[in-house]
Parts: structure tokens; C-alpha cells; sequence
């Protein structure tokens, strides 16, 4: 209990913590003791020891110490100063500051010693460090070296490593002997050689000056590993026991007569595929049943997911329940509303609308019918929030599950309880005590979750250890294979001839511009400055441009255009990765392609080949490539098989390569990453049952510690 306490304990009894301070680290997610344990390094730095200049290499990352022998005040382009130091080994060390005070300026003066830390780079004439962190030392003194690695870690605006480092420091001295932090039982840890958690927090908050820096720079060191191995652990045991939950609870059993479904399949313009058949007969299955219904269904891109979402959703209707579907992003959920629109307004089938953005009284009109006569809700996460009652929801279908949480999906899952329940948010322990013994049965929603990101099988296994998988794993007929090109960035203005041929032929393109940066502002800048430049070098075109900085209106006013072929080419930013369906669309670019991961061009390339032209993707890059990059772009140009793309993600994403940590689903990990630790998923799972089977009162506790008041399960 000591420990437990201890680990629980606020941020804010911590000596020197104040209410500022606590908001800071709250920024990072860090309000409680244990948040500072488990609050990992991004990397290490050595200053144990001091490298003599002349064993410098170029690329290394090193401390040295030396005299000031030269300095320079420059203004080549903009102010610099360049300093240079030699050492016993009689070598000089030219080190650079482009930013730099009067102070500063001072206090490096000829004859000065000081000590640097920093990147060692090839210069014009010598070695180089530009903006080292240095000190200067006193004249003879020696200054005793740090006795440890220094652990680097990710923090925020107004908090300086030096005072989180000892924050961290200050709570590890709370950290508790093995017998009270310890959870997973030693017998398992033998089997899979994991060290105790004790020893292996303390080892990666404070490393040892031989530690493997290499290893632990990679995650791969045995003690990262044992906080992965346990993280995952973790994660597999709280799903399989929110299923099992969800699996005591009551869902409606929808029996419907099918009217509404063979009428809706009359007017579509298409007959679905054998696959779709299929899947959509699996769903409809298990709606009939009284036992919630949680499948995921996974098909390709352009393999036709929304019909069989809108056979489940009539499915409901005709049973005289709600269904609601919701999308990730605004635009795809409103891509949505207008194809059930257009499907459902024929069967006379009430469609109604909510988004985050819906104000006032269309708000209102929105809230009203959902709690009344409405069918079928179609929205963004705006349908979790408090306040959105629905009369009999009986059915919840999750578009593009990546982009969403477990608790999210659990959120909308409480909507379909008896309202006095769902309205009061957190159970109290008791009735959660109530609900887990199966007294306290309530209704559900079935849950239907579509995705386009094949999980390979490992990830499946635990990730999604609480779903079914159906797969539509056919394409539609008379899909046009897209020709796939990589082109350095060099050849630009050959790409912008391209789609100006392209588009005198009728055809409409894309020009997807990406960024690292999770900013809108910043990726919203770069569309603006291709925009800007694409409107002048192809005068002749009707060009849009759509960003995540846009009002909704105005986005779909640029796609409805573009659907309507008013406008020839779109410049946009990753806002139309999801869903966007315009078959017309045959041509598309993608700025920096080297920088996304391999499900996500995948995802972008899906946009195109939707119609009956020959349709392109050109996959423009920063020259020059890495072979890694090569070689995942090449994987693209191979094949368009996305199950075969997810593998081949897996298998090439080194660690430290830039990867979106949204494929990875819906688990938010804190120290395991998927790509890097799958490896781990068949002992997670032996590890796992061993767990549910003989040490449940463990599993509690693990799922306490690192899934904590987030996790819904226990009321599911
Ligand atoms: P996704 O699985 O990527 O969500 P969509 O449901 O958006 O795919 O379907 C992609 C396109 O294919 C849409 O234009 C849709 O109307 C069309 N489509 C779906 N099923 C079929 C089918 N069986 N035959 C022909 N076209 C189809
Ligand atoms: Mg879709």
C-alpha cells in the first residue's frame, strides 16, 4: 500500500513544487510521482570523460576542454562569432555561435579555458562545434567530470532540463523496494529474462558511464526493453478485459426484415463484390445477436468500406434503433453525410448531422433529433461529447479507427446505456464493483470499426485484442493499377509540366504538400507557398488549395469545386489522406514523400485510381535519399497491396526512423513503440495468460499503474 501511495502521490508534494511548476508538467502528462518514473529520456549524453581534439572524428558527439587562442567577430550574411580552442594534443577545435550576447562575447576571450559539449563537424580548414554548450573554468583548477551518462528528456516551454532532471532524481528517491513496486510475478520474469522493475527504471534514469549508448540510444537496451515488455503487458491485459466486460453486458438484437437494405442496393449505381457480400453478412450476423458486437473491418483503400457500413446502419434502422457513424476529420465525415444523404433520402431514412463546428440553433435542431427522430447520426467526435443524447442507439460504426483512441471508442459506447446512467460520467467503485459481477447488466451498442490500415497479424494479436476482424479483401472491378514514380525534388519544374499536360487532357490532380510538423499553422504556411507557386507557374489552371486552417465551409466549398471539375489541381496538406473520394482525380504529387511513413502514402495514393483513367503518383523527394528511404519508396513502386505495405513498414522501419506513431491505432503507448518491440508480442501474450490465470489481482494493479483512471474498463 506504502508504494502504491508513494507512486499516486501529486507532483505538488513534491519539495519545490509549485502551482506553476505542477502546470508545466502537466503539459507533459506528468501530475503524479510515478509519471516522474516513468518519465523516460530521449537520449543520453556523455560527459564523463573529456576527448583530446586530435581524436575528434566528424559526426561524433564529445566533451573537450581547451584554451581560447583566437577569436573573431564575423559578418558573413548574419553576426558570428568564431572562437578557437586548442589542448594538449595540440590541436585547434574552431567552435561557432550565431547567436550570441555581449556577455558572452566577453567572456570568451583569448587565453580563457573552457570546457564544450557538443556535435563535431568538418569546418572550412579544421573540426568544428557550432553552438556547443560550453563553461569556462577557472584558470588551473581541474573540474571533475559527471560520474554518469546525463539523461536527456522531452519537456516544454519554461522547464530546463536541468530542473526536470532533478525533479525526476527527487521522485526516484521515493521509488520503493521490489517487493512493493514489483508486478510481475518472478517466475515470469525468469522465463523472459526481465529484470526487476526497480533495477531497470533506476538504469535508465541514471546510466553507468560504460552503459551501451548505442543500445539505449536505439530503445533497445534489456531495460528499456523490460519497461516495454511490461507497457504491452499491460495493454494486452486491458483490452482482452474490456472485451471480456463488454462481452457480460447486453447488446439490442437487431432483426431486421431487410426492406430498407434491398432498396438501398436497388438504387446503388454498382454491384457490391463478392468481399463486401461477404463481410456485410458477417455484420449482420452478429447485430442479430444479444452479445455486443466489437469487429473491426479491414479493407484496402478503395475497397468499398462505407456501403457495408451503410447496409449495418439500415440493419439498425429497420430494427428501430439508432445507428451513428462518425469519421475522424470533418471533411470525410462530411463526405459521409452527403452519400448517406443522397442514399438514405430515397428510403426516406432521417439522416442527421453534428460536428464540433455545428453552433447555436442548428446545434440544437441536431441535439433534438438525436435524442428523437433521427435514424442515422453521422459526425466527428463531436457525437462522444457530453450533452449528445441519443433515443435507442443500437449500432456505432467508427470510420478509419486509427485516428481513434480506445477511450474514445468506449466514450461513444456509453451512449447507447440507459440515460441516468450515461449522463453521470464515472461510476463509483461501487457500482463498478456492481457492474464487473454481472448484476448490473446494461445495454450497449454493437461497434463496427472500419480501417484501411492492415495490422499485421502480430500487431492484431494484441492491439486489437479486443475485436473481430472481417476482411474485404477485394478491390471493386475495372480499377486502374496506379503507376507509382519517385522523382527528386531537383526535377520539379518536369512534375509541374506533368500535370499541366495532365490537366489540358482533362484530368484533375493533387499536390499534397507534407510536413513533419504536427502544427496546422506551419503545414497550412506550406500549402499557402506551393500554392502561391503553382498558381504562378501554371497560370493557365483553376487551382484550390485546402488545409486544416481553413472553416469547414470553405474546405468543402474547394472540394465540392474540385468534385464538379471547376477546379483542375488541389493543393492540400495530409487533411485529405482520409476517405476523400473524387474518382475523376487520375494525378497526384506528394511533396517530401520520403518523410511519410509507408501506410500513410498509402493511404494518399488511395486517393487516386478511384475512376477509369490511367491514373499516376509521383513521389516527389529531398535528393539525396537514404537507402533506407530508397528502399521503403520502393516497396510503394513494387506493389499496392496494403497488407503487404503494413509488413514491409514493420519490417523496414528501423528504429529512429520519423514514422506517425497513428498506424499503430489506438494504444497510446508510453515507452514500447509497435514497429520497433512487435517482437515481443507472442511473449507479451504467453506472459499474458499466465497472468488472467493466476494472478489477477496483479493484472488490477498493472492496469492501475499504467492505463490508471483512463481506462474505462472496468465499467465497460
Ligand atoms: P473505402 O473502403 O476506401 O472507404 P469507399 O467506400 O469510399 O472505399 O469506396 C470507394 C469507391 O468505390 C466509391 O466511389 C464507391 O462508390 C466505389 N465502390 C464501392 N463498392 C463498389 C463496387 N462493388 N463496385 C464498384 N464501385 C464500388
Ligand atoms: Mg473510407
Amino acid at each position: 500500500m506504502a508504494a502504491a501511495d508513494a507512486a499516486m502521490r501529486p507532483i505538488a508534494a513534491l519539495p519545490g513544487v509549485g502551482p506553476a511548476l505542477v502546470t508545466t508538467l502537466a503539459k507533459l502528462g506528468l501530475t503524479s510521482v510515478q509519471d516522474l518514473w516513468f518519465h523516460l529520456p530521449l537520449r543520453y549524453e556523455d560527459k564523463t570523460r573529456i576527448t583530446p581534439i586530435r581524436d575528434l572524428r566528424s559526426g561524433d558527439t564529445a566533451q573537450v576542454e581547451g584554451r581560447i587562442e583566437a577569436v573573431e567577430k564575423g559578418f558573413r550574411y548574419k553576426p558570428q562569432l568564431r572562437v578557437a580552442i586548442s589542448d594538449d594534443s595540440r590541436q585547434t577545435l574552431l567552435l561557432r555561435f550565431f547567436h550570441f550576447n555581449n556577455a558572452q562575447a566577453m567572456q570568451l576571450a583569448v587565453g580563457a579555458r573552457l570546457r564544450c559539449f557538443g556535435e563535431v563537424r568538418h569546418g572550412a580548414n579544421s573540426l568544428e562545434m557550432v553552438h556547443p554548450q560550453y563553461r569556462r573554468l577557472a584558470d588551473d583548477a581541474t573540474a571533475a567530470v559527471e560520474e554518469r551518462l546525463t539523461p536527456i528528456y522531452p519537456t516544454t516551454e519554461g522547464l530546463g532540463q536541468k530542473r526536470l532532471a532533478a525533479l525526476i532524481e527527487r521522485a526516484l528517491t521515493l521509488l520503493p523496494g521490489d517487493e512493493a513496486l514489483e508486478l510481475i510475478p518472478e517466475a515470469l520474469r525468469k522465463v523472459y529474462k526481465l529484470s526487476s522493475l526497480r533495477e531497470a527504471l533506476l538504469y535508465v534514469h541514471r546510466p553507468p558511464p560504460e552503459a551501451d549508448l548505442a543500445g539505449l540510444a536505439l530503445g533497445l537496451h534489456p531495460a528499456q526493453q523490460r519497461l516495454a515488455f511490461e507497457e504491452l503487458l499491460t495493454q494486452h491485459l486491458s483490452l482482452k478485459r474490456m472485451r471480456e466486460q463488454l462481452r457480460r453486458h447486453s447488446a439490442p438484437a437487431l432483426h431486421g426484415d431487410g426492406t430498407l437494405r434491398a432498396r438501398f442496393l436497388e438504387q446503388l449505381p454498382f454491384t457490391p463484390t463478392r468481399a463486401q457480400e461477404r463481410v456485410a453478412a458477417e455484420v449482420i450476423r452478429d447485430l442479430g445477436h444479444a452479445t455486443p458486437m466489437l469487429r473491426l473491418v479491414q479493407g484496402d483503400v478503395g475497397s468499398g468500406k462505407t456501403m457495408v457500413a451503410a447496409l449495418a446502419a439500415l440493419a439498425a434502422v429497420e430494427a428501430g434503433y439508432q445507428a451513428a457513424l462518425m469519421a475522424p476529420t470533418e471533411l470525410l465525415a462530411e463526405q459521409h453525410f452527403r452519400h448517406f444523404h443522397k442514399w438514405m433520402t430515397p428510403l426516406a431514412v432521417n439522416v442527421v448531422w453534428l460536428a464540433g463546428k455545428l453552433k447555436g440553433k442548428a446545434r440544437t435542431a441536431a441535439l433534438a433529433s438525436i435524442a428523437g427522430t433521427a435514424q442515422i447520426a453521422i459526425g466527428t467526435h463531436a457525437l462522444m461529447q457530453e450533452g449528445v443524447t441519443f433515443r435507442d442507439l443500437g449500432l456505432v460504426i467508427i470510420d478509419e479507427q486509427h485516428r481513434f483512441g480506445v477511450h474514445q471508442r468506449l466514450a461513444l459506447r456509453d451512449k447507447g446505456r440507459a440515460p441516468h446512467q450515461a449522463a453521470r460520467g464515472r461510476d463509483t467503485d461501487a457500482e463498478r464493483q456492481h457492474t464487473t459481477d454481472g448484476c448490473n447488466l446494461t445495454h450497449v451498442p454493437h461497434q463496427l470499426v472500419l480501417t484501411a490500415t492492415p495490422i499485421p497479424r502480430t500487431l492484431a494479436m494484441t492491439a486489437y485484442a479486443d475485436l473481430d476482424v472481417s476482411a474485404i479483401d477485394e478491390l471493386p472491378p475495372g480499377r486502374t493499377p496506379v503507376t507509382t514514380v519517385a522523382i527528386a525534388n531537383t526535377r520539379r519544374a518536369e512534375v509541374i509540366e506533368r500535370i499541366r499536360v495532365a490537366c489540358a487532357g482533362g484530368r484533375q490532380a493533387y499536390w499534397v504538400c507534407t510536413l513533419i510538423e504536427e502544427s496546422e499553422v506551419l503545414q497550412a504556411q506550406a500549402a499557402e507557398v506551393t500554392f502561391a507557386e503553382l498558381t504562378a507557374a501554371l497560370p493557365q489552371l483553376r487551382i484550390g488549395i485546402v488545409h486544416g486552417r481553413l472553416k469547414s465551409a470553405e474546405k468543402q466549398a474547394v472540394m465540392d469545386a474540385f468534385n464538379a471539375g471547376q477546379l483542375a489541381l488541389i493543393v492540400a496538406t495530409t487533411v485529405i489522406e482520409v476517405g476523400v473520394d473524387v474518382p475523376n482525380a487520375s494525378l497526384m504529387i506528394i511533396e517530401n514523400a520520403e518523410r511519410l511513413g509507408l501506410a500513410q502514402l498509402h493511404q494518399l495514393r488511395g486517393r487516386v485510381g478511384r475512376g477509369s483513367a490511367e491514373s499516376s503518383c509521383v513521389f516527389l523527394y529531398q535528393a539525396p535519399l537514404s537507402g533506407m528511404a530508397r528502399q521503403r519508396l520502393d516497396v510503394l513502386r513494387e506493389t499496392s497491396d496494403g497488407f503487404r505495405i503494413a509488413e514491409k513498414d514493420l519490417e523496414l522501419r528501423g528504429p529512429g526512423e520519423v514514422l506517425g506513431t497513428r498506424q499503430t491505432g489506438q494504444l497510446s503507448l508510453r515507452i514500447a513503440d509497435l514497429a520497433r518491440d512487435a517482437y515481443l508480442l507472442p511473449s507479451v501474450q504467453r506472459a499474458g495468460a499466465v497472468m488472467l490465470r493466476d494472478h489477477p489481482e496483479l493484472v488490477e494493479r498493472l492496469i492501475a499503474r499504467w492505463v490508471g483512471h483512463a481506462a474505462r474498463y472496468a465499467d465497460a
